[in-house]
């Protein structure tokens, strides 16, 4: 995560640029799905408790940007979509990027699961 410091009223923070992946993460789907399967967006069921560890970060002044991989291999554009559900779910951020390229595994030395949070 990318670190700045800011002042503000005298205090110092420190905050973080956040970038947070939706399917899997901030929500679910009924069944399990494989990770080169394709999904049904529509059906997305959000799971409250992790949106809420994410609008917290927001809240505590860090830069939230919503980082996911939808349409990055249908070539769909799915930011509108998306941008209604997040709204629709009162999730909290500041960007929404939808060019997170297609991969089975990530691996990254700055990631933590949303279960580390
Ligand atoms: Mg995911």
């Amino acid at each position: 995560m990318q670190s700045n410091v800011t002042g503000t009223g005298g205090s110092i923070m420190k905050t973080k640029t956040i970038f947070v992946d939706i399917d899997e993460t901030i929500c679910f789907y009924e069944r399990e799905i494989p990770l080169d399967g394709k999904k049904d967006y529509n059906t997305a069921i959000p799971n409250h408790t992790n949106i809420a560890k994410v609008n917290k970060l927001y809240e505590q002044g860090h830069m939230v940007v919503y980082w996911t991989a939808r349409g990055s291999r249908s070539g769909i554009d799915w930011h509108d979509f998306t941008k209604k559900q997040l709204d629709s779910w009162g999730v909290k951020y500041h960007k929404l990027r939808c060019d997170k390229p297609y991969y089975d595994i990530f691996i990254e030395d700055r990631s933590k699961r949303i279960e580390e949070i």
